[in-house]
Formats: C-alpha cells, structure tokens, sequence
C-alpha cells in the first residue's frame, strides 16, 4: 500500500563548517536505527559504533540520502536526509540539492552564531524558498549563548527567529530546557544517553523569563492565525499544543517564521525534540502544490502535483557507486509511481531504459522497495545514460524540470 505522504519529510541539514552537521547526522541515524535497543547505548558509544558499523558495512553517513523511520504522537513517518553540500560557492550541487528537499534544519554553533557560510546558504534556501528550523548546537560549550544566537537569525539574516525554548543550565551544566509551546520544564536522562528525559517544575529563577518567552511565542503565533488571536485575546491559557503547532507550521511553511531550539548533539541533548519538532512543523511533499517544468515538445510550462495518481516525474540529482550494488542514482520523485523493473523516458537523451532495482538507504542496512512514489527519495539502479539533473518521467508525459525554478514565491522568507 502507498504511504500517506503526510508522514514522509525530506530535510537537509545546512551548517558553517564545525557547527555539528556530522555529529548531528550521527545522532539522528543511530537514534533511530538502534530506538528498539535503547539498552545498549553505552557511553560515549553513539559515534564510535556507528562509525564501526559503517566500516564493517559499507554505507556511508555521506551518502546523498539516508531513510530514518522517526515515531511522533503516535505515527511512523520517514524521514529523508539528504546531503547538503556545504560549500561557499553557489555550486549546481547545492542548488540541486535544495531543491529536491522539502525542508532544513539549520544548525548554528552556540558559541560562535552566524558565520559566513551561515549567511550564504541562509540566502540560498531563501532562494528557494525552502522552510526551515533553526537548531543551536554545542549548547555545552563555553561561551554558549542561544539568545544570542536567537537575535543573530533576526539582525544578520533578517529572519523572524521565534525560540520554542529556554535552555536550563549553561555550559558545562547545560542539562535540559523549558518547552516553551507545552510550559514544561525536562531534563535529558544522562543513563540512556539523553533518549529520555525526566519532567521538573520551571526551575525557579527562570520562571520569569520563561513566561515572558512563553507570552511572546503565543502572540506572534497568534498573529498568523485568527482564530488564534481571539483566544488569546480572550484566555492565552486555553491555546492548546496542538493549536500553537498547526498555526506556526502554517507560519513556517510560509516562510514567516523560523523557530529556534537549542541542544548538544555530542552530549545527546536536544536532537530527538528537534526531529520531533522536523515532524510538527517541517512540510511534507503535499504542502508543494506542484512542480513546475517545460513540455520537451512545445517548451510551454506545465506542472505535476505530488499525488500517485499523476504520470510520473522525478529528478536524478547524485549519481553514486556502492560497494555492494554497484552505480547508483539518487533520485527525487514528484508525482506518479516508478516500479521496479519498469521503463523510464529521459527526455535529455529521448530514450526509454529499463531500471532494475530500487533501494532505500537506512541507518544499518539498505532496504529493496518494489517502487519509488511521489515524494519519497530512493537510489535507482540500472541506468545505462543517466546525468545529475537529468528528469525521469512517464512516456508519453515528458517535463523537464532541471531548467526549471520551483513554482512562484509561496513563501516569503527575506
Ligand atoms: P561539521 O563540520 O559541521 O560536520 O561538524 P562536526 O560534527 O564534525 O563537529 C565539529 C567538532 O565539534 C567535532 O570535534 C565534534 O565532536 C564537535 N561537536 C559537535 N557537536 C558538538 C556539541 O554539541 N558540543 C561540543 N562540545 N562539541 C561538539
């Protein structure tokens, strides 16, 4: 059966170099690769393993895209992680790589905010409009301050910067957070290498503080929602998690806002809350209305809409060897359905191949799917002629989409 695509996320992770992508990387694959044996987490073991197991494997945590099962109240979605090059340069491969993901997590380091990388990909996501969520990072090193950070994202890059959080602990003590949207205070457990917390009360000197945040979260929400804005007009206290949620992803999406978490992912603080966080507010590929691209015969602009039901469209954006499986292509479907075994039309050669195998690649091993559907992400093999930037499409329902830009500005990050 087709997956709902509402729980499907295509996200890429975009940093300064240092900032952490690598070990937040880590983190997210070896969180949910090894969920079902949380025991087993000893200390300090989350990269080594993971390392090891990747060497005695063969998969690469640099692979173009990697598939994590997340679970968030009460649903399995997928996550797609795709590689975003960090380059200065506006390289082809970031640009691509922007554009086959839905969403990004950006991540800052704590101690030194936005560099110059961090605004050059913070203009290029602006670019395609991409929505994202900011995670400050390397909350336990000296010198860490996240309202800085916070206040960075507004004044250097010009974005609405909303903190969900207030971290709890500085530095070396840096031990949890208050959840600003839920008002509750957690602390990560250190035994099980932070995959559970311990709720507290709001410790006492940051209640202030934190209710302060707390009001200010809830107007500017307020302020994208009107429905919202009346409760809070008339009773702040009776806006619940749920609808604090659906309007600032609805913000988010449109590029109104950027909310902003904190955490360490070397010490396992912080990133499960951002990947829940990457499920409520992030888009799924139903919130593109459609793609854009140019009829190969007439050059007149036509569109496809991420349902299965549609001809299929997808774009090849890295080709890649491994080890086991030989040549590999990336590819990100639109809309349609692409079995295993069947013909694909490449408009750039006018030739139709016959793809014989489809993988997934996942934390610890990589999964044969029957097909690759509308949204998802997934390595095909068996192109003889394929290119980065190549289109795949349904024969008889050509599009070219590299030549492409995404659909006007729904958003309008600036
Ligand atoms: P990347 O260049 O963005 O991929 O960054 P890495 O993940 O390679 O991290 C750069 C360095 O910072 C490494 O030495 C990491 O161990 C360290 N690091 C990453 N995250 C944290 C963190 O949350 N706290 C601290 N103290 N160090 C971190």
């Amino acid at each position: 059966m087709a997956r709902d695509l509402k729980f499907t996320r295509n996200i890429g992770i975009a940093a300064h170099i240092d900032a952490g992508k690598t070990t937040t990387t880590e983190r997210i694959l070896y969180y949910s690769g090894m969920s079902h044996k949380i025991g087993e987490v000893h200390d300090g073991g989350a990269t080594t393993d993971w390392m090891a197991q990747e060497q005695e494997r063969g998969i690469t945590i640099t692979s173009a895209a990697v598939t994590v099962p997340w679970n968030y109240k009460g649903n399995t979605y997928q996550i797609n992680v795709i590689d975003t090059p960090g380059h200065v340069d506006f390289t082809v491969e970031v640009n691509r790589s922007l554009r086959v993901l839905d969403g990004l997590v950006f991540l800052f380091s704590a101690v030194d905010g936005v560099e110059p990388q961090s605004e050059t990909n913070w203009r290029l996501a602006n670019n395609y409009n991409v929505p994202r969520l900011g995670f400050v990072n390397k909350m336990d090193r000296q010198g860490a301050d996240f309202m800085n950070v916070v206040r960075q994202v507004k004044d250097m890059l010009g974005s609405n910067s909303l903190p969900l959080q207030l971290p709890i602990g500085a530095e070396d003590d840096f031990k949890g957070v208050v959840d600003l949207i839920n008002f509750r205070a957690i602390v990560w457990n250190e035994e099980d290498k932070g995959m559970t917390f311990t709720e507290i009360e709001i410790p006492a000197d940051l209640l202030e503080e934190a209710t302060e945040m707390r009001e200010h979260l809830l107007e500017q929400v307020a302020e994208f929602d009107d429905n919202l804005m009346e409760k809070y007009f008339e009773d702040p206290n009776s806006i619940t998690e749920a609808e604090v949620l659906a309007a600032l992803r609805q913000a988010v999406i449109a590029g109104k806002v950027v909310p902003m978490m904190c955490g360490s992912s070397f010490k396992n603080k912080g990133v499960q809350a951002m990947l829940d966080n990457v499920m409520a507010l992030l888009p799924s590929p139903l919130d593109q209305e459609a793609i854009t691209g140019t009829d190969p015969k007439t050059g007149d602009e036509i569109s496809r809409k991420p349902s299965y039901d549609e001809p299929f469209c997808g774009l090849a954006f890295k080709i890649a060897t491994d080890p086991f499986v030989g040549r590999l292509c990336f590819v990100r479907a639109y809309s349609g359905k692409l079995p295993a075994g069947s013909y694909i039309y490449n408009p750039r050669t006018n030739n139709k191949e016959r793809i014989s195998r489809i993988f997934q690649m996942h934390a610890n091993k990589q999964n044969q799917i029957d097909e690759l559907g509308a949204g998802d992400i997934g390595a095909v093999v068996g192109f003889k002629d394929i290119r980065t930037g190549d289109t795949l499409c349904a024969e008889g329902h050509g599009i070219i989409l590299e030549s492409m830009d995404f659909p006007d500005p729904v958003i309008g990050l600036a």
